[in-house]
């Protein structure tokens, strides 16, 4: 039907007998019965001068049929590609009619979401969206090359299972052959990967989709897609390596500049320099440990096991309100309080100082490093809470916005075993639980449960927790205590997890792995704050659908086949 795409018309064109198809994107009329006709497909947009034009609206679709002719002197638009030459002479075929567009097409539209993803067909023409999907295109096609080119073999997993736990909820479907029972979504495909590498398949990848049923973010979907892997005979290292060689593929495939080397650290050094375990490395505001400058402080507030700070700079000026404010997320966040010293010029201020000595009063600015005008924050308690606390405030501080700083990856290595307790004093998985201990915290398992350090390590971005992996269990008796730790007794262990520890039983590779959300990796190369930008038909925040309506009720006749029958609402 066409000859070129829009975008591609030039001046060395002029001359040509071209076709073109697209969207009228918009109309001008030209006088005298001609109007200017802006025709758009996904390259870009091409002007065609019309004769009669009156019956074409704003998206029709149209074949223009003209020749390519250089614009008269004066006219050509610098903005636009194809902006020195339009199409003349031009027959039209209106091959589509559409009704007024709910929203303009074009970039920067303040459309209401709701009504972005209700058209989601028409949103899809914005060029943004025409680029952040193509994008995604791009990214992933680079992760097939490079995994493949690493020996990686793509297997795809069942989607109806048994649940696989990864800290979310299930969706589940029912069964229609077995009423009263059902299937799990895969929040991730661990154990058939596993099962893989018991299967002899070595190295397996997929590009998979996973589900979860949590409250939805700007970085969570109840679906999305990551790029899962899975090595035999494989340590972190390994892994690490494939991984990384994996993500600098993809981010230059989408043509960031990215260093090979991706740097380290332990998930304690994260904590103790950036209170995060997926610290943002674009800006320093470091946490400085001050526990020592303040030992024997007769100051009842800095009185604790752990005293640290950060120092903002240039910010003495900020005013009581925002000081108040940040006091109170701190106190949210788990804080007693919140103590600041502000350096106006050279000299130190605070509502706190007569409490301080003489040499507290220099210790704390030296040790923080502070400058004239810089605001100075600490925060005193439990260390982790401490650190929590200050790097919540250190992001809130100084992250920058999320198309600036380059590409920075980390590598967070080292993770704690668990997590915490639950309310019944058992261990969380702070991975989950196929997570192999460190082989040197492995006695201490019973003793001091929540210091045992694993092998599981994440891949951050830009602050952004990019993805997750470990090098796996593949003893069953190592399994076995894990899952007794976790309080899964062997009963239940075996009816929910005994499919696994049958395959270590008979003859499981050390194997290990990883998974990491491509959402995620192509929302921030695409410098998209929320990751519904960079997928087609996402969900609203609370999990809607309002292009299909999805979720909604189901025929009655249906329900009856499940064995199914609803309830009412309780009031
Ligand atoms: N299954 C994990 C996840 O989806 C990733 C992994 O451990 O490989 O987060």
């Amino acid at each position: 039907m066409r000859t070129h795409m829009c975008g591609e018309l030039r001046p060395t064109d002029a001359g040509q007998t071209v076709s073109v198809c697209g969207w009228v994107a918009s109309r001008r009329e030209h006088g005298q019965n001609l109007a200017f006709v802006d025709v758009r497909d996904h390259t870009g947009i091409v002007q065609c001068v019309v004769d009669g034009a009156n019956e074409l609206r704003s998206e029709f679709v149209v074949r223009v049929t003209g020749t390519v002719r250089a614009r008269p002197e004066g006219t050509a638009n610098p903005n636009l590609p194809t902006g020195d030459v339009e199409v003349g002479d031009c027959t039209v075929e209106i091959l589509s009619q559409a009704e007024p567009p709910p929203f303009p097409v074009a970039d920067r539209v303040d459309a209401d979401e709701n009504l972005r993803l209700r058209h989601r067909y028409v949103d899809l023409r914005r060029p943004a969206m025409q680029r952040n999907l193509r994008l995604r295109a791009t990214v992933s096609s680079a992760i097939r090359r490079s995994m493949e080119a690493q020996g990686f073999v793509e297997v795809e997993t069942p989607t109806l299972i048994a649940s696989t736990p990864e800290g979310a909820r299930d969706f589940v479907v029912p069964s229609r052959l077995q009423p009263g029972s059902f299937y799990a979504l895969p929040q991730s495909p661990q154990l058939f990967k596993q099962l893989l590498m018991v299967g002899g398949i070595d190295r397996y990848y997929q590009l998979a989709r996973c589900l979860r049923d949590e409250d939805l973010r700007a970085d969570r979907q109840f679906e999305f897609t990551q790029l899962d892997a899975e090595m035999s005979f494989a340590d972190q290292a390994d892994v690490i390596g494939v991984i990384s060689a994996t993500v600098v593929a993809a981010i230059r495939a989408a043509g960031r500049e990215v260093a090979d080397e991706i740097p380290r650290m332990t998930w304690r050094e994260a904590q103790d320099r950036f209170g995060s375990d997926k610290p943002d490395v674009r800006f320093g505001m470091e946490l400085v440990e001050l526990t020592d400058a303040v030992a024997g402080t007769g100051f009842r507030a800095l009185q604790a096991p752990c005293v640290k700070g950060i120092r903002v700079p240039g910010e003495a000026g900020m005013g009581r309100a925002r000081i108040d404010r940040l006091t109170d997320q701190a106190k949210a966040a788990g804080a007693g309080g919140l103590v600041w010293l502000k350096m106006e010029g050279e000299t130190l201020e605070s509502p706190i100082l007569k409490f301080l000595s003489a040499e507290e009063k220099s210790a704390l600015p030296k040790a923080l490093g502070a400058e004239p005008d810089d605001l100075l924050l600490v925060v005193a308690g439990e260390r982790p809470t401490v650190d929590r606390v200050l790097g919540q405030l250190r992001l809130e501080l100084g992250r920058p916005p999320v198309n600036e700083g380059g590409i920075n990856l980390l590598w967070v290595t080292d993770f704690p075993l668990f997590e915490g307790l639950d309310g019944e004093g058992r261990p969380i998985p702070a991975h989950h639980p196929f997570t192999m201990p460190h082989p040197d915290d492995l006695d201490r398992l019973d003793a001091e449960p929540l210091s045992v350090r694993s092998q599981a390590y994440d891949l951050v971005l830009n602050g952004w927790e990019l993805g997750s992996g470990s090098v796996r269990i593949h003893r069953p008796d190592i399994q076995q205590r894990i899952f007794s730790f976790l309080g899964i007794e062997p009963e239940e262990a075996q009816s929910r997890f005994g499919f696994l520890l049958d395959a270590f039983r008979h003859g499981a590779p050390p194997h290990a792995g990883f998974a990491f959300g491509i959402d995620r990796l192509v929302a921030l190369l695409a410098g998209e704050e929320n990751i519904r930008e960079v997928i087609a038909f996402p969900k609203t925040q609370s999990g809607v659908d309002p292009l299909t309506g999805a979720p909604g009720p189901v025929d009655p006749r249906q329900l009856a086949e499940l064995g199914l029958r609803v309830l009412p609402r309780p009031t």
